[in-house]
């Protein structure tokens, strides 16, 4: 038997940098399972120079011609406020948000410039949460909202070249952390994914051959499935792409137990260094350390 078809009928999906690479897919996707789509895009260049409307409209003509919902916005996603007055004022509510819009200026430290740092910041960080913050008020008051945050290996794992993006993508796994917990209660869940993809974004990067097993729509399933309303999934981080989806987790060592007193010397924790690192019997921790149980353990240590 077919699996069920996961439907979004009545819904509002904002989509951010859906004018093209994976935004696209996703608004296809939402426009085709009854959802009213906002397709966000600036129509830049990958390296987020110039602007225009046509790359949003198309993908709006597409969703339009296949009988779906959807309206265009051209702002930068560092206008989040008028994002989101598009889905409000054009379908009255905001139930899913995808912070997608990204570009990249990849260089090596030593030759970044300011506005490289600066820009990469202001689109993936500022971006995704001028929009998020908007979409906030709209998702508390009415018990519900599904977000997506959108991460990369290069901010999990480093990326040569890619100092200003690296941290950018990391920085949204502490916001969906947080955001996650702060939206629990008022069923608004948030998670972020670090996907794999052909785009223009890959294409200079890899080979034709592998870009072809990297199928763009191939990351809305997963989209799909973390913004259902019978998701219950929340602060999570996901690999996807090429048919892999995978959830990853932190790890902490049990690590080393060091007296507080005067014998805690950087010469006492070299000495202990092989717990610090070693991850036999390691946890998976969801917050900080017991600040309480730490100390207990430590005092009375021999
Ligand atoms: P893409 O360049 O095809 O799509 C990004 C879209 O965002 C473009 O249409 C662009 O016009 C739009 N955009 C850029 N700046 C904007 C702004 N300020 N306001 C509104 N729209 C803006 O690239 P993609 O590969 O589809 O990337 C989508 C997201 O996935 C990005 O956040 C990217 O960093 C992330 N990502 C992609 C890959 C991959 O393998 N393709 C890997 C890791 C992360």
């Amino acid at each position: 038997m077919a699996p069920p078809e996961l439907r979004y009928n009545g819904q509002t999906v904002v989509v951010t940098g859906a004018g093209g690479g994976l935004g696209r897919e996703y608004a296809i996707f939402f426009g085709s399972r009854g959802a009213n789509v906002v397709v966000n895009d600036l129509g830049g260049s990958f390296k987020g120079e110039g602007q225009g409307s046509q790359a949003a409209d198309k993908v709006v003509e597409t969703i339009r011609a296949a009988g779906g919902k959807a309206v265009a916005n051209y702002d930068s996603v560092e206008n989040g406020e008028a994002i989101i007055k598009t889905a409000i004022d054009s379908f009255g509510r905001i139930d899913v948000l995808i912070n997608n819009a990204g570009i990249l200026r990849d260089v090596s430290f030593k030759n970044m410039k300011q506005q490289d740092w600066d820009l990469i910041y202001k689109v993936h960080v500022k971006g995704a949460y001028k929009c998020a913050r908007a979409a906030w008020p709209y998702f508390r008051k009415q018990k519900y909202g599904r977000l997506i945050s959108t991460a990369s290996a290069a901010g999990l794992f480093g990326s040569f070249g890619q100092t200003n993006y690296s941290a950018a993508k990391l920085a949204l796994v502490g916001f969906t952390e947080t955001l996650a917990k702060e939206g629990l209660k008022y069923n608004i869940l948030c998670n972020v994914i670090a996907p794999i993809a052909a785009s223009r974004m890959t294409e200079t990067v890899m080979p034709p051959d592998v870009l072809e097993k990297l199928k763009p729509e191939w990351i809305v399933p997963l989209v799909a499935v973390l913004t259902h309303k019978q998701s219950t999934e929340t602060g999570s981080i996901y690999e996807v792409g090429g048919g892999h989806i995978a959830k990853l987790r932190w790890e902490r060592s049990k690590g080393a137990y060091l007296k507080t007193d005067d014998t805690l010397t950087p010469g006492a924790v070299a000495a202990k260094w092989k717990n610090v690192v070693n991850f036999d019997g390691a946890e998976h921790p969801q917050g900080p350390g017991n600040a309480m149980e730490i100390l207990e353990t430590a005092s009375q240590l021999p």
